[in-house]
């Protein structure tokens, strides 16, 4: 481990010259200790997975997942089309009247455990599977979405036959079929938080994963085989944004969950508009994570750096807004500066890296516009030296300081590895900058008084708000957002609400 350097602190942090830096270099280099892929199984081609069946898209369309850390390809995936569609719903509809609904919640529950254990089962192939579709550290696929998923099939399980005990007094019964879509960054944990709560209240399931990550989903639906579960209580459709919106539209679907951007989230509101579909939007984010000067910095900086970095900044809740107290910003960012230098970014699936690839060729390009444009609007720029790979999508850990409350950099979801920097003089002055943005999902406060944290997480307008760490997640904790971040909640015993309704 590194020695704290003690200097660097009191340098006064200047942000349009480039100060003289340590170099971490020699200090950091890791042997490699590359993940094996010995042990995955990925087919060819993948078929849609309805009725507890793989089968042929009515098209024979299929589309390309490729491994952004080398643009290889990984598999075809098939492309439903309106009437596959069509067909999973008529499965789900019928696994619902026939089987599911009609067999006791504690045998739901027992094939919801089952699916769990499986999940524990076969984490490293999960894991790296997770990695070599979607680009994210084999650290974080092992150690946070392949345990989460599985702790979210537990969690739920428990609460199959335990409804009334939810909802005291009250008669509850499921909603049928419910149709859900999910985003490419947290692909098989964002599934977990779907199908958990709705296999727990009795409903089936016809699930769209992301186009660019869609392999655990299919992995996910030959566990489902494994596990027994009835067909057509859970039916995979992969294809894309198209595949998504035919589920929209489905008459015969009763709920629709989906979590993605704001932008797709209000046409899907808009086609809900006037019909009796319930539903759950969790959108996007631009999380404020609020740096108070009697925080503890160092922890701080560990907190800021999980914030923005985890997941290359591909998180919904991501700390994507740094709003540091005026007389320990200098301190902060120059700490953070150097904290940046020791981040390994390149292989996926090697145990040692920080931060992998972007998710896709279409979502670099995005991040890299957006660097673009930040320094268009006068920010400063700041990239951690780290080398990055000649292939595959990769982009350099980066703040931006100096900018203002209206840049679009501030306000806009960039979805990457990239952290805009505020300061803030009284309490009040970081609660405004907070709630300044049209997102309010997620966010963070550090300080050492515990009155602090109480008043100032009661005045940030997010869903949650964490204090002294950031980017914690439990099952038995709900997650949602206010504003344009969402509509409902997902997670604890409030994520049985929009699956279920009352007598
Ligand atoms: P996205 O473009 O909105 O896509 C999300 C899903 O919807 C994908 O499966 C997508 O298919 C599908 N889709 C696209 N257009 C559709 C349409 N018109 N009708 C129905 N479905 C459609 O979002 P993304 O870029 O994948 O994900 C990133 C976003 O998700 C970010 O904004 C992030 O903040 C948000 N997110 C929110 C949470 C939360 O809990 N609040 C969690 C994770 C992520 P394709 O993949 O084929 O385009
Ligand atoms: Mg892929």
């Amino acid at each position: 481990m590194k020695e704290e350097n003690t200097d660097i602190q009191e340098k006064p942090f200047k942000p349009s010259s480039p100060t003289n830096r340590l170099s971490f270099k020699a200090e950091w280099e890791y042997a490699e200790a590359p993940e094996s892929t010995d042990h995955i199984s990925i087919e060819d081609r993948y078929g849609l997975f309805i009725d507890g069946k793989f089968i042929e898209p009515e098209k024979g369309r299929y589309f390309k997942s490729i491994n952004p850390a080398n643009e290889e390809v990984l598999a075809e995936i098939a492309e439903a089309t309106q009437q596959d569609v069509n067909k999973a719903v008529e499965a789900a509809r019928n696994a619902y009247e026939k089987t599911w609904s009609k067999l006791e919640a504690k045998e739901r529950g027992k094939y919801i455990f089952r699916i769990a254990r499986l999940i524990q089962e076969r984490a490293r192939e999960f894991s790296v599977i997770e990695t070599m579709d979607g680009g994210k550290p084999i650290r974080e696929s092992r150690d946070v979405d392949i345990p989460l998923a599985a702790a979210h099939f537990f969690y739920y399980a428990g609460w199959a036959d335990k409804l009334e005990y939810a909802f005291p007094g009250k008669e509850v019964t499921s909603l049928g079929v419910a149709g859900q879509i999910i985003p490419w960054n947290f692909p098989l944990l964002m599934l977990a938080w779907k199908i958990a709560p709705a296999l727990a209240t009795g409903n089936t399931v016809v699930l769209k994963p992301a186009e660019t990550t869609s392999l655990t989903a299919l992995k996910f639906a030959e566990l489902c085989r494994d596990a027994g579960l009835p067909e057509g209580v859970v039916n995979i459709v992969t294809g894309a944004g198209q595949t998504g919106s035919h589920i929209v539209d489905h008459d015969d679907i009763d709920k629709i969950a989906f979590t993605g951007s704001t932008e797709v989230g209000k046409i899907i509101m808009k086609t809900l508009a006037g019909t009796d579909k319930k539903y759950t939007l969790e959108l996007g984010g631009k999380g404020p994570n609020i740096i108070f000067e009697d925080a503890p910095i160092d922890q701080a900086v560990e907190g800021i750096i999980n914030a923005i970095f985890f997941n290359q900044g591909h998180v919904c809740c991501a700390g994507s807004r740094l709003l540091v107290q005026e007389g320990v910003a200098d301190k902060v960012i120059n700490k953070l500066r150097d904290r940046m230098e020791t981040l390994i970014v390149g292989d996926p699936l090697d145990k040692n890296t920080d931060v992998g690839a972007i998710n896709s060729k279409q979502q670099y390009e995005k991040i890299n516009e957006y660097l673009e444009l930040g320094v268009d609007e006068g920010a400063d720029i700041f990239q951690s030296s780290a080398d990055l790979p000649d292939n595959g999508y990769f982009c350099k850990p980066t703040i931006f300081t100096n900018v203002a409350q209206s840049n679009r950099i501030v306000q806009d979801e960039i979805f990457g590895p990239v952290l805009t920097v505020q300061t803030f003089r009284t309490a009040q002055e970081g609660i405004e900058k907070a709630n300044n943005t049209p997102y309010g999902l997620a966010g963070g406060v550090w300080t050492d008084k515990g009155s602090k944290i109480f008043r100032v997480g009661q005045n940030i307008d997010n869903g949650v708000v964490w204090s002294n760490t950031y980017n914690q997640f439990d099952p038995t904790s709900p997650f949602g957002g206010y504003k344009e971040s969402g509509v409902g909640r997902e997670g604890g015993l409030h994520g049985l609400y929009g699956y279920v309704k009352f007598k």
